[in-house]
Order: C-alpha cells, then structure tokens, then sequence
C-alpha cells in the first residue's frame, strides 16, 4: 500500500477556505470582508510609491544575490528597532535588543516560538480570547501548551479588562504572553494607555513573559502612536519579545518581510541570546530572502522615501477611518441597530456582533463573505461596495 494510503485531509485554514469560496462565487456584486489585507478604494491591493521607487532603485543597482547573514542585514534590522522604539530608545543605545529579518510576522512569531520553547521548556503560552486564528497553531507546533486569556467583551465590543487583569495575576511565573500591540485581529479592541501600563506592572509582579504582536504599526493612530506599548514595555526594565510584520505597512504581503525582536538585560546577554536564535533560524530556513527586507531598509533609511511612506501610511489609515464612519453613518441610514463602537475600534478588523447565521445570510442572500465570528475586514469596504454591505447587514440582522 502506499506510504500516504492513511492520510487523512487537514480542515481548510478557515480564512483561506474563505477566499476559494468566494473565489467560485456567480453573484456579480459579490464582496469578500473575509480576508486580511488592505484594498484600496479602487478594491485592489495598493503597490506604495515609496516602495515601488525602492524597487527601481535596486533593480537598476543590480546587486548581486549572495547570502544574507543569518540574522539579516544590520541596514534592515537597525532600521526596524529604530521603528520600534525610535531612534534615541535608551535601550537600543544599551544594546539590549536583538533583532532578526524574519519572513513575516508569522516567521517572526515561529522562530521566537522555536527559541522560547528551547529557553522555557515547561512554560505555557497564553493568548488572547479570541486572537489571530494562528496564533494558537504556531505556539502549539512549538510543542507548548496554549491556553487564552479573557480579552473581548462581546457586551461591549470592547476589552474585558477586569477579565484580562484577573487571567494574568493567575498565571504561573515564567508563563509567555501573547499580546497585541496594537489594531488587535479579530475584534479590532484595543487596550487604552492606562491600561497596558496595568499589563505591564502585572506582567513584571508575576514574573512572566510577553511577547507582543506587532502586525499593524501605524494603522491605528501613527507610527509612534501604535508603538506606545512598546515604549511601556521598555522603560520597564523588562525582558520581552517582539514580532513585528511589514506586510500590511508596507502592503508586501508576498515579499515575507517581518523581524523577531528580543530585548534582553545587557548587551552581553544580547550576543548570547542572538547566538542562539542564529541557530534556530540556520536550522530552520539557513538566512532570510533579499529582496523584500532591501526594499523596506531603504525605504525607511532615505529621508525622502521615508516621508512619502509616511504619507502612503497615514492615507490607508485614514481611508480605514472614513470606510468605519461612513459604515456607522449607512447603517444608521439603513435603520440598523446602533453601531458606534465600529468608531471605536481599530485597525482593519472589527467584530460586528453578526452571529454565524447572519454571516451565512449575507453570504447566501448576497455574496457577502465574512468570517463565522462575525469579523469583517473594514479595509475591503469602499465608497463603491460600502452602500450594498450596510443594506446586506441591516436586511439580516431584521
Ligand atoms: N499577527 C497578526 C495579529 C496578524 O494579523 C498577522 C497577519 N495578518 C500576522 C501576525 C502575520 O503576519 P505576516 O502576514 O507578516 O506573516
């Protein structure tokens, strides 16, 4: 028999599964909400001029295609800690942090995985209630135990704090964290300032360690705005981990640009810590791909590409913004029940309230593709489809 005769077939990844879907759907005015990615309000996925300009700069530069260093260029690596924590951080001067290009925020979150579950054997993950569907998969595939703590308040739409702050004061010392630093996938609820200065102070008291998730800087208030968790986090004195991903800021999705970041105690500490992860990425993937990280180091190291990035950035979140009032303003229009807190959260996702049924009418009534929980993308709403998609939630929810 053959070697595959017992294999049985995974479940489809419930959001790809989404896209072939709709993919196959006949309804003409069909709209996917189901994905995570930035359209523009021509409905396509935007090639930034910053990036585009970077791209012909090295292509006519034809630079050979050698190895990278395991870690990544210094170029690259330098220029997101400098994203992260800004370029004058006391803490990148101490040389506490480490950082690797990393293919995507995904690669970012397995290689931090990989290296935790060598440095904490017997620790437990925790993540959010709910979180980025990956998330559990990825710490699981690591070989830990996940578990979640309360997060969404589906009274509210909003953070269950009180349920958070309980979770964390109960969790075993050395237990790992996963938090969201900003535009939190799926409910689009953040945590306020006040708030993650409680998260830090209860993460240092239980002696446990975070790592935040940081897939959407600039998307919610700004570049330095979004990283306002990571400033806590590193005046605390505390050692914690960072995934970041470019693929939305930058709209690279395919490219696989992201970065592990670890901030240590000392600059000694970071040698021997970056020793470590070098092996865990050699054994894993050898060295990072060049092109994509080139891209975004150039990006953000010329002052002018810089600016016009900036700009590019600051236009995708406030379209997001307008597609947020302008849904609230038709569904008020439609006769809807209220839906304000839409204002209120933040990043491309929200979480409608719309039960599985609902979701299933609007696909079937309407070939409207949202996720089972109720999650739509707000960055897949434009001036054109907006007006259909307020009409389809208003009819199901009658
Ligand atoms: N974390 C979160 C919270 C995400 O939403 C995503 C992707 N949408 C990722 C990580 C992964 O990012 P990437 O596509 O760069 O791997």
């Amino acid at each position: 028999t053959s070697l595959f005769a017992a294999v049985e077939m995974a479940p489809r990844d419930p959001i790809l599964g989404l896209n072939e879907a709709f993919n196959a759907e006949k309804n003409p005015a069909k709209v996917n909400l189901g994905v995570g990615v930035y359209f523009g309000d021509d409905g396509k996925i935007p090639l930034l001029a910053a990036v585009k300009a970077a791209e012909k700069a090295r292509l006519e530069a034809q630079p050979p295609r050698g190895y990278q260093p395991i870690e990544g260029t210094p170029a690259y690596n330098g220029a997101v800690q400098n994203l992260m924590f800004g370029k004058d951080s006391e803490l990148l001067a101490a040389g506490r942090a480490v950082t690797c290009q990393c293919l995507g925020g995904t690669g970012a979150l397995k290689v931090g995985a990989d290296y935790l579950k060598r440095l904490l054997p017997d620790a437990s993950v925790y993540i959010s209630d709910p979180s980025w569907e990956n998330h559990r998969a990825l710490f699981e595939g690591a070989g830990f135990p996940v578990k979640e703590y309360a997060y969404y308040d589906a009274a509210t739409r909003g953070v269950n704090f009180a349920g958070m702050k309980a979770a964390l004061a109960a969790m075993p010392a050395k237990s790992i964290v996963v938090l969201h630093a900003c535009c939190h996938n799926p409910t689009g609820a953040d945590l306020t300032v006040a708030q993650w200065k409680e998260v830090v102070a209860a993460i240092k008291e239980r002696n446990l360690v975070a790592f935040i998730d940081m897939a959407y800087q600039g998307f919610a208030d700004g570049i330095k705005e979004d990283a306002a968790a990571l400033d806590l986090f590193a005046a605390s004195g505390l050692q914690f981990f960072v995934s970041s991903s470019f693929s939305k800021s930058f709209s690279l999705y395919g490219e696989r640009v992201g970065a592990l970041t670890i901030v240590t105690d000392s600059k000694d500490e970071s040698a021997r810590v970056l020793s470590q992860v070098k092996r865990v990425i050699r054994t894993n993937y050898s060295n990072p791909p060049t092109h994509g990280g080139a891209v975004v180091a150039a990006v953000l190291s010329s002052p002018e590409l810089r600016q016009m990035w900036e700009d590019e950035l600051g236009g995708m979140r406030d379209r997001i913004r307008a597609m947020r009032t302008s849904l609230v303003a038709n569904l008020k229009a439609e006769g809807a029940p209220n839906f304000d807190f839409i204002n209120v959260q933040r990043g491309m996702f929200s979480y409608t309230g719309l039960t599985a049924a609902q979701v299933e009418k609007m696909r079937a009534d309407y070939g409207i593709y949202a996720v089972g929980t109720g999650r739509i993308c707000v960055a897949a709403l434009n001036t054109k489809n907006i007006g259909y998609v307020a009409k389809a939630i208003a009819a199901v929810l009658k």
